[in-house]
């Protein structure tokens, strides 16, 4: 009756948890000047500074581009 055997729902499952853990990377930031890890809650609006020491985390990437 059930097809809950079939290997197919791994198909789905195994790139949403690849998903899932992109994302916490995606989403963790560590402060270069104090260490502190952030995990972002909204992906859509990101932490850009530290809530701790208030640096800018993406301070380098504008140095290098000008
Ligand atoms: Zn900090």
């Amino acid at each position: 009756m059930t097809s809950w055997r079939q290997p197919l729902p791994l198909l789905f499952v195994l790139p949403f948890i690849g998903l899932i853990m992109w994302l916490n990377i995606k989403m963790t930031r560590f402060c270069d000047s104090c260490g502190k890890m952030t995990v972002c809650q909204n992906i859509l609006n990101p932490f850009k500074f530290c809530p701790k020491c208030g640096t800018e985390y993406d301070s380098k990437h504008k140095n290098e581009e000008g």
